[in-house]
């Protein structure tokens, strides 16, 4: 990532903690939010987020399973200055949901915008694509996801 692309990603980033410190949705600190399968979602994150995560976050074991995030430690996140929009943007408070909704469709849009802008590419995958991918290059095309809003429900099978 170039410096400028850098920094306008870090501009998303501090425009939508901006927004949800402004709706100031409750937090129940349960930690079950980054427990994927027990909450019933799984987090996507762009190739932006991505390199910035990877870069920051302390070492993890692979395979690393779509059950949940392992940054997630004590019920606390490890990872929490580089911590990639969903988890910036998803709390479970009920009133906050379509809130919630609008700061994730409104910072995709703009991740997507400087993609188009740096001429970039653009990749949008479950975090624990990306992380096997990471340490594992060759990702089974299966575990592949069409692209969706931060957090989103898991398929039905
Ligand atoms: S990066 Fe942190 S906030 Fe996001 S899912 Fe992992 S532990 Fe939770």
């Amino acid at each position: 990532m170039t410096p400028d692309l850098r920094a306008a990603v870090l501009g998303v980033y501090a425009e939508v903690d901006r927004a949800v410190a402004a709706a100031g949705p409750r937090c129940d600190a349960s930690g079950r939010c980054c427990r994927f399968t027990e909450y019933g979602h799984t987090l996507f994150l762009s190739q932006f987020e991505a390199e910035l995560l990877l870069e920051a976050a302390p070492p993890y074991d692979t395979p690393v399973s779509r059950d949940g995030c392992p940054f997630q430690v004590d019920n606390l996140c490890t990872a929490r200055d580089a911590r990639p929009l969903g988890c910036r943007v998803y709390f479970c408070d009920p009133a906050y949901q379509e809130t919630g909704n609008r700061i994730t469709e409104e910072a995709v849009a703009a991740l997507k915008r400087l993609a188009d802008d740096h001429e970039a590419g653009w990749r949008y995958a479950p975090l624990h694509v990306v992380l096997n991918e990471a340490a594992r290059p060759a990702a089974p095309a299966a575990d592949r996801m069409p692209p969706a809003g931060g957090r989103v429900p898991l398929p039905v099978v």
